[in-house]
């Protein structure tokens, strides 16, 4: 029995490799450092908790519309207006299983076989694989160590063509950290309204965790015409730490949210409904919610500018400055064939292995990030184990032999 081609079009993904090793030694009681985090490492605040059990006591457990309660689509609506300064109604909005399946949606929504998204390379390693999945072409721009891995307007332009139907625009990014200004994305935003049919895909899940001072915009803002052609990915998981309640949303222009609501309407229904209340109260309630993402930003903020003073330290590694997200990208590219221990480390994801092998240190290999001199550290993790993981890497790069 086989199985079928859209399934072994999915690439595995490398991450995983070092992450079930890691766990694997941390379940042997093994003392392991783990910058591998995809998550912030805060509880979910209380008054969002307390909002999804008071559904569940007056009996929230039932469908809802296949898109979200109506009283939450007005509610990212309202805060698409006070934060974005975009005009969306709730027909506008439909509400889904985590960002990861607005994408998908979207995709399956405005793909047809053959047709190309843009990807700027480093990307996060999920946004082929859905393309695929949809049966689209992902097609890969690289962008440039010196422009911060920020997409140009030339990159851009050279990248388009007649099969274009997307380009997929993530910023603060996942896996650099790079956020955009308000005048590069102006920029791309011309490009795109060059070329007839081109969507932009907007994914702005890191949206709230900039440092620096930078300021979260959406591409979307700048035109009733850009806005048309924007589809927002958004929703809660890192902003109020619910990466497991699983709910984020899309705005878009009416078709492309119809679409969307029809497909899930049929794949999922409606996503799971005491989470919708819980996430109601996280978007409303502007006093406690505002409280916690600032204390938020700020211990995320204290722990990248330890983290990049360590960093600094290590000789023979570079790393790239982060303004967003919770990620650092190191290259280790200077690395590649000196040895450990008699063993050429030859790429990232050789690296990641010797280093967890040696020093229990885990760290995300970039190949499948489009990335593959480097290596992804996460800095959801308390300041004593940045601390004590980058100790560990020193050392490690210190014993290394030509
Ligand atoms: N977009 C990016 C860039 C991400 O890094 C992630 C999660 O790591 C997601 C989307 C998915 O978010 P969610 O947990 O809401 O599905």
């Amino acid at each position: 029995m086989k199985i079928s081609k859209r399934a072994s079009s999915v690439s595995p993904s490398l991450t995983l490799e070092i992450t079930a090793k890691a766990n694997k030694l941390k379940a042997d009681g093994v003392d392991v450092v783990s910058f591998g985090a995809g998550e912030p490492d805060f509880n979910t605040p209380d008054f969002i908790i307390d909002a999804a059990k008071a559904a569940l006591d007056c009996g929230k457990t039932k469908y809802t519309p296949a898109a979200g309660t109506l009283s939450l689509r007005k509610a990212i609506a309202d805060k698409l207006k006070r934060e974005n300064g975009l005009d969306y109604e709730p027909a506008d909005i439909v509400v889904s299983n985590g960002a990861k399946h607005c994408l998908h949606n979207v995709l399956q929504a405005i793909l047809d076989p053959g047709d190309e998204v843009i990807i700027p390379a480093p990307f996060w390693l999920t946004y082929p694989e859905l393309v695929k999945i949809s049966d689209g072409v992902p097609v890969f721009v690289q962008t440039k160590e010196e422009d911060d891995f920020r997409l140009t307007t030339d990159e851009l332009e050279k990248a388009i063509t007649k099969k274009t139907k997307a380009v997929i625009i993530n910023t603060p990014n996942n896996p650099t950290g790079a956020v955009y200004s308000k005048k590069e994305l102006e920029k791309l935003a011309e490009v795109v309204l060059k070329h007839d049919d081109i969507y932009i895909i907007s994914d702005e899940i890191y949206e709230h965790l900039v440092y620096d001072g930078a300021k979260p915009i959406s591409i979307a803002s700048f035109s009733e015409e850009i806005k048309e052609r924007t589809i927002i990915v958004n929703g809660v998981s890192k902003t109020f730490s619910m990466t497991g309640w699983r709910i984020g949303y899309t705005a878009s222009n009416r078709a492309v949210a119809k679409a969307i609501s029809g497909l899930q309407s049929h794949e999922t229904s409606n996503p799971n409904t005491p989470a919708q209340f819980a996430t109601e109260a996280a978007l409303c309630d502007g006093g406690h919610g505002d409280t916690f993402v600032e204390n938020m930003v700020k211990e995320f903020d204290e722990r990248r500018l330890l983290l990049m003073k360590k960093l600094d330290t290590v000789k023979g590694i570079t790393y790239v400055k982060p303004s967003g997200a919770f990620y650092v990208m190191m290259c280790v590219k200077n690395i590649f064939g000196k040895s450990f221990d008699g063993k050429k480390i030859t790429t990232a994801l050789g690296f990641a292995n010797a280093l967890l092998e040696k020093e229990n240190v885990a760290v995300i290999p970039c190949e499948s990030f489009g990335a593959p001199d480097y290596v992804r550290l996460s800095y959801a993790i308390s300041k004593a184990d940045i601390e004590k993981g980058i100790n560990r890497i020193k050392s490690f790069v210190e014993k290394l032999k030509a």
